[in-house]
């Protein structure tokens, strides 16, 4: 697992600057903007929510990777690094150079996305408060 090291922090750094940067860009939309919609439709509003909507989604899955990378270097340092968290089998290689921050084997995660899958059938079904129409 030779440079996987360096591979996570620069993933790490190139992650946190992205943030920093979108940081950024949010405080800059906070300041009050006076005349943004000069047409006085409400089309540019609700773009403007959408993309501030698509900005925070975005900000998530970066931090959610910030905290998966800092997992993986946790784990490269306590040499438990390429083992799957759930069956402790080997990951395979070429899913660590595609996915350096992953925690788990092929399988796990098929099985993981699966079981997702059915929780959200699980949930869909018994927890809407709606009945279909149809
Ligand atoms: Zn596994």
């Amino acid at each position: 697992m030779k440079g996987i090291r360096e591979r996570l922090e620069q993933d790490l750094l190139t992650v946190v600057s992205r943030l920093r940067r979108m940081d950024s860009a949010v405080a800059l939309e906070e300041l009050p903007a006076p005349v943004i919609a000069a047409d006085g439709d409400d089309f540019s509003e609700v773009q403007e929510l959408e993309r501030r909507e698509i900005g925070f989604a975005t900000r998530e899955l970066l931090i959610e990777r910030v905290h998966r990378l800092q997992a993986a270097l946790d784990r490269l340092r306590d040499g438990e690094y390429g083992t799957c968290v759930e069956c402790g089998e080997d990951i395979a290689p070429a899913r660590l150079r595609a996915l350096p921050e992953v925690q788990t084997c092929v399988r796990c995660q098929d099985r993981i996305e699966r079981l997702g899958r059915r929780l959200e059938a699980v949930e869909a079904e018994f927890g809407g408060g709606e009945d279909e129409e149809d």
